[in-house]
């Protein structure tokens, strides 16, 4: 499995020459001129030198652009460097720390030192944790599977000059971790990572990390007549699709009756779409359609290593969506735990089914908070493209808070509405509800109106429909096509904009 080790070295100081001539690699940020004078973190000791070289007597000015000289010193220094403002937004920030990070990944460095110059210590803190991000998620090697392997990853440490961070960016380290592990298990093909492999993986980090793991098999759904989840899986030649349950319990206790955060996560190891089979420029990809169970994992890792004072309930929907003569199809009705009767319409809208029986369960435990994340519709990526990610709620009163943690946090989400008219796309003439329209019209919120029937207890819940799962070339301090968006996105919501429940 993946390994994460990553740290950050802090200096006080500024460097002096004498220490920038001795390290290879270096980032250093720059603020536009006019903010600098307001300012205060100190000059890096070469900065006239790489402000006037590239624009003559004009002073850089703050954008998105990444210069790269060689210092004129003994081991000719490469510096990549930028020019923001203080103001500059968290996501342009983030894509900034990326292409810096970039630079030196490339040169196979094991350290990257950095000065923010020119900032107030406020701003210092906000740019020195996008580096570190940025860094800590280009560190970690995805599966590779050549014969003969490429070089790993050497980036295992930041040099901080200028600012130290009392908690040494725990919690960014934590998220970078909990990333990493999701881009991980995402990029395992899906012979490799099967409902069984993936259970291995699950059983060692819950020994590893102390959370109770309970795994209800395909036996013990057909007790809870659980006939959503188990219409899918129905199609596997082998039986090992399952809803995993974790559970981490705070290290100091502070009442049993307190409540635990719930997250529920569309784990389909390969969506081949079923009876209705998907075309093959639709299905290629198809192994990484898990990976909203893979966040709602990495969620739970970062939670872990922060060691947060309340419970964590994590449920992860596992399960195939194969062909076969076994496989559910159109027009078939099966009845949901909680009694609820569908009537089947396509069965590549197999995630709302699994997480259908899977949102029951959760919900039951009447949890604080639940929040789901799926790679659940085609329809999201036609209305918000791959850089950002939709997100539902039944507590319209939080949507500002919703929005405003994708825009702090640079893992952008954007809402939809979820009225109730729009059930009158699901109306069924022969069950209670339909499980998609046939013709696809904002299916992204007819999903989300069908999963919001399975949200019982009146729990306040939030649905991340991960259309920006993947983009090619990265998203914001992610290096990767894989993005495991959401740890990021969750952490904020959780820590810093917490919403009204
Ligand atoms: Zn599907």
């Amino acid at each position: 499995m993946i390994k994460f080790d990553f740290k950050i070295r802090q200096k006080p100081l500024a460097p002096t020459t004498t220490q920038v001539d001795k390290l290879k690699n270096w980032i250093v940020l720059f603020a536009e001129p006019a903010a600098a004078a307001r300012r205060q973190s100190e000059p890096f000791p070469y900065q006239p030198l790489l402000t006037v070289r590239l624009s003559g007597s004009a002073p850089l000015r703050a954008g998105s652009e990444v210069y790269v000289t060689d210092l004129p010193n003994s081991i000719g220094s490469r510096v990549a460097y930028a020019c923001i403002k203080p103001d500059i937004k968290s996501f342009e920030l983030l894509t900034l720390a990326r292409k810096l990070v970039a630079v030196h990944k490339k040169l196979h460095a094991s350290s990257i030192a950095v000065q923010v110059s020119g900032f107030g210590a406020t701003e210092q803190h906000r740019i020195c944790e996008a580096i570190v991000a940025a860094a800590a998620s280009a560190s970690v090697d995805m599966p590779s599977f050549k014969s003969k392997p490429a070089k790993a990853s050497t980036l295992n440490q930041l040099e901080i000059y200028g600012l130290v961070q009392k908690d040494s960016y725990r919690r960014t380290l934590a998220e970078a971790e909990g990333n990493a592990l999701c881009r991980w298990l995402s990029v395992m093909p899906s012979n490799k990572l099967t409902p069984t492999d993936y259970l291995a993986h699950i059983k060692t980090l819950s020994r590893e990390n102390g959370w109770k793991l309970d795994f209800l098999d395909v036996k013990a759904l057909q007790r809870k007549k659980a006939g959503a989840f188990l219409a899918v899986a129905q199609g596997s030649p082998v039986a090992d699709a399952g809803i995993v349950h974790l559970r981490y319990t705070p290290p100091a206790k502070k009442s049993a009756k307190q409540k635990a955060l719930a997250l529920v996560g569309k784990g389909i190891c390969y969506d081949t779409g079923g009876t209705n089979l998907k075309p093959a420029k639709f299905m290629f990809g198809m192994h990484e359609d898990m990976q909203g169970s893979a966040v709602a994992l990495g969620v739970l890792l970062t939670l872990t290593r922060l060691q947060v004072n309340f419970p964590v309930d994590c449920w992860l929907a596992l399960a195939m969506n194969h062909i076969g003569p076994l496989a559910y199809k159109p027009n078939d009705v099966v009845t949901a735990s909680d009694g609820t009767t569908i009537e089947i319409v396509h069965t590549d809208a197999e995630g709302r089914m699994v997480l259908a029986d899977t949102l029951v369960m959760a919900s039951n435990q009447k949890p604080s908070l639940l929040i789901d994340y799926a790679t659940l519709t085609g329809a999201c990526v036609y209305s918000v493209g791959t850089s950002y990610s939709g997100v539902f709620t039944n507590r319209p009163d939080s949507i500002a808070t919703l929005i405003k943690a994708g825009v702090e946090s640079g893992e952008r989400v954007w809402p939809f509405p979820l009225d109730e008219d729009y059930d009158d796309g699901l109306k069924s003439e022969i069950a209670d509800v339909k499980q998609c329209a046939m013709e696809g019209n904002a299916d992204h919120i007819l999903a989300a109106r069908f999963l919001q029937r399975f949200v019982k207890q009146d729990t306040p819940w939030v649905h991340i429909d991960l259309s920006s799962s993947r983009n090619k070339g990265g998203l914001a301090h992610i290096p990767t096509d894989t993005i495991g968006f959401g740890i990021r996105y969750t952490l904020n919501l959780l820590m810093d904009n917490r919403i009204d429940t």
